[in-house]
């Protein structure tokens, strides 16, 4: 049986299933989902991330969060955690550019969470002379310090959506019509993990709620709390998002969400003050949410540019000048994309960003 008749056999017997219901079976499927199965990544996969356009990018978040293990002391040992590693890029250019920092990679303990086994494979090759655990949730991760980073990874939880209705919401549902999956809307209900959006929405707004991005900031957020530590949360959203974010992408091109399940990647933009009232809750202390591109200038992105420019021409040199301008520009993926920094309550936030 393929996904789709998976789901429609299931949608018959119990009725039409949540957004996130769906999302979570079109990703995570042990069969079928989309990241279970296929390595999605780079140019000949369906999206590209900051992680494998440039090297800049996993040296510079790397030497970040390096300084804020330096400037608290130099805890050890620590977990170094990536959640969501993708090919394991990121975590190699982290550990490269960390080489020179006395007694970081000694301290630290690699922890990888992720749920695909394909990705584990490619994450495998990827560090391969390091000693790795891997885990399938946070709630794994060690009680010590915690030295996190993460990219585009909450950006693939999923999420529920809800039209307001007068002072309710109708929750937006995927049942059958003639055969074919839908859209549809259930009754209006009272929700209370809405309530706070009463104030900023009318009537026919549409809000979503990612059921995990709390809890899981939370865990993380209670570790650093306890122990030490910092994490750097990066993905596309905004603070309190407004309206249907949620979208497929198959072969870099834009698809229909209810085309092809399990053969396209589906996002939702993060509503990045809910992580941080998770992270508030546990006691810990976040940065003011700042632009990628802004970030990745005051982490000095240009001068590694330049570094790396003056051992290069033709073809690379070209490539090296457009990943500055992609990862950076405010038309690309500069303003777009976020970045959430948490860090110890009294404690200072993780170079890049401000209190
Ligand atoms: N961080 C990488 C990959 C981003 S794609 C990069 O920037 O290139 C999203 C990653 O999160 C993939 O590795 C995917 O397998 C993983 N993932 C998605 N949902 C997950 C979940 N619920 N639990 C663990 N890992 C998950």
């Amino acid at each position: 049986m393929s996904l789709i008749e998976i789901l429609a056999a299931r949608i018959r017997e119990t009725g039409p299933m949540t957004v996130a219901d769906y999302m979570s079976e079109c990703l995570l499927h042990p069969e079928h989902g989309y990241y279970t199965t296929r390595d999605p990544l780079g140019a000949a996969g369906d999206f590209t991330t900051a992680p494998e356009i440039s090297q800049m990018f996993g040296e510079l978040l790397g030497l970040s969060l390096a300084q804020a293990w330096l400037d608290q002391g130099q805890p050890a040992p620590f977990s170094l955690a990536e959640l969501g590693p993708g090919r394991g890029t990121l975590m190699a250019d982290l550990l490269r550019a960390t080489n020179a920092v006395p007694g970081f990679h000694n301290a630290a303990e690699i922890h990888l969470i992720e749920a695909s086994p394909a990705l584990r494979a490619a994450q495998e090759k990827a560090l391969a002379g390091f000693d790795v655990h891997w885990h399938a949730g946070v709630e794994a991760l060690p009680d010590q310090p915690l030295f996190l980073v993460a990219n585009e990874f909450f950006d693939a939880l999923p999420i529920r959506q809800f039209r307001r209705a007068g002072d309710g919401w109708q929750e937006k549902l995927v049942g059958l019509e003639g055969g074919a999956l839908a859209f549809g809307l259930g009754t209006a209900a009272p929700q209370t993990a809405l309530a706070h959006r009463l104030e900023d929405t009318q009537d026919g707004d549409l809000v979503e709620l990612c059921g995990a991005a709390g809890p899981v900031t939370g865990q993380i957020a209670a570790r650093i709390t306890a122990h030490g530590g910092a994490a750097l949360i990066v993905d596309y959203g905004d603070w309190r998002s407004l309206g249907d974010t949620l979208q497929a992408l198959r072969s870099h091109k834009r698809a229909e969400v209810l085309d092809a399940p399990g053969n396209a990647d589906l996002t939702a933009h993060v509503d990045f003050e809910a992580l941080t009232l998770a992270a508030k809750s546990a006691g810990c202390a976040f940065a003011r949410l700042c632009p990628q591109g802004v970030f990745l200038e005051r982490l000095g992105i240009t001068q590694r540019a330049q570094a790396l420019a003056s051992k290069l021409d033709g073809d690379p040199l070209t490539q090296l000048i457009a990943a500055h301008r992609r990862l950076t520009h405010p038309e690309e993926m500069g303003n777009l994309f976020k970045v959430l920094g948490l860090y110890p309550a009294g404690g200072t936030p993780p170079p890049g960003l401000d209190a």
